[in-house]
């Protein structure tokens, strides 16, 4: 038995994951919240039962130590069955185009990262070296959220601004939610028996954050997000695209960039738009008749439409549009909102078929039976993705 522990640091949190890569299978998973406070929570699930402990955890330490009696108590990891640790990692910067075996050189880049993604990559770090000093004997994998995206050329992913400033601060667009891209495009190809090598798909991760990605033959060839995870798609909090020049406004205007961040990051998107960031409730209340709520969900889809036709362009027209995340893989009418209108490029959604899609129920196609671009609901699954990766770097 070979089983492989994924892990996903936050500043405050651990998400985890056992997988047995015989299958694989999730064998359990769970949740590790408000570290360093006095009110943390671990909550294990395994073989469907949800194990809620409660009580103060001072640190990632304590916070690992936690989830370790989890398995202890509820169905132990057999000795020598972990094979493996695998890691997200948000930034890779241009540093990283596949999963790292991480040894002291990868830890110093991940380091070097640190400017690029503040907030995320120290969380991240400190998670392996917590995990690494508690499993010193098995080798610990670095999967980045950017890597998929390295396969970009210059023209998608240089900014036009001045040359020098850009290297100088690695300004570029990265683009993240790499494992997810990577994973439901690859799903779709081998649902649809693409040829992977020249398969045109363009994927739709639709969730609290959101991006679109145009791949070609297994590679990133552009995607939405920039620098940061704040470019591209409206998402629930975040802004999405915004004219640069608004910002110099905003600040000449008295804002401070504390202000500008959170303006960004946490009050604009939906919640911005409407006051919502949950869709389902945005759709309850334009079903109602509320017309702010109504003029949200329409730039929520006009947004997703204009990268949907730029990719469509970039890759000369498409196999199949994927839809994932929790909006992709649940909404209906987003799906059938961004699909509209599309016969003459060739992408029609089945109405009846569409609209019974909700939930992970595995690759379902909703385009009709002419419909020249095939449109996937395909759930995601970050986590199976980073163990597979891992076990291919350790292989
Ligand atoms: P995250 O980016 O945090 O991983 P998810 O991919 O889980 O987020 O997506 C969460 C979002 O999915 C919610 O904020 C909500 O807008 C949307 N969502 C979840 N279920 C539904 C549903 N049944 N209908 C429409 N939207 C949904």
């Amino acid at each position: 038995m070979s089983q492989i522990l994924v892990l996903n640091c936050g500043s405050s949190s651990i998400k985890y994951e056992l997988f047995d890569m015989t299958g694989p299978v999730s064998v359990a998973s769970g949740l590790v919240e408000r570290i360093g406070e006095e009110d943390s929570r671990v909550t294990h699930h395994v073989d469907g039962v949800s194990h809620v402990v409660d009580g103060p955890l001072a640190d990632h330490r304590a916070g690992l130590a936690a989830m370790n009696e989890a398995f202890t108590t509820t169905r132990p990891i057999p000795d020598g069955a972990l094979v493996a640790v695998g890691h997200r990692v948000v930034h890779g910067g241009d540093r990283f185009a596949a999963p790292a075996l991480i040894d002291d050189v990868v830890l110093e880049a991940i380091r070097d990262c640190i400017p690029l993604a503040p907030l995320h990559n120290p969380a991240n770090l400190l998670g392996i070296e917590v995990a690494m000093q508690a499993n010193p004997d098995i080798p610990h994998v670095a999967v980045f959220d950017t890597a998929f995206h390295q396969t970009m050329s210059q023209a998608a992913y240089r900014y036009a601004i001045d040359r020098d400033t850009a290297d100088e601060h690695r300004v570029r667009k990265y683009g993240f939610h790499g494992t997810s891209h990577a994973f439901v495009s690859r799903t779709a190809a081998a649902h649809l028996g693409l040829d992977e090598r020249s398969a045109r798909i363009i994927t739709l991760h639709l969730g609290n954050g959101a991006s679109a990605c145009a791949v070609r033959g297994g590679r990133s060839v552009d995607t939405s997000m920039g620098l940061t995870p704040l470019a591209g798609l409206v998402m629930g909090t975040r802004s999405g695209d915004i004219d640069p020049g608004a910002m110099i406004h905003l600040l000449r205007m008295g804002m401070s960039v504390d202000d500008l961040d959170t303006l960004l990051n946490r009050s604009s998107g939906l919640k911005g738009l409407c006051g919502d960031n949950d869709l389902r409730e945005v759709h309850r209340r334009a079903a109602a008749g509320d017309e702010v709520a109504r003029s949200a969900l329409d730039v929520y889809v006009h947004r997703i439409r204009a990268y949907l036709g730029a990719y469509l362009v970039e890759l000369g027209g498409a196999d199949a549009v994927v839809f994932t995340a929790g909006v992709g893989e649940n909404d209906p009418q987003v799906r059938a909102a961004v699909c509209a209108g599309l016969q003459s490029l060739g992408i029609e959604i089945d109405e009846t078929v569409n609209s019974g899609v909700r939930g992970p129920l595995g690759p379902v196609d909703v385009a009709t039976p002419d419909s020249r671009v095939r449109v996937l609901v395909v759930p995601t699954d970050e986590e199976l993705e980073i163990a597979t990766s891992t076990l291919a770097t350790i292989n």
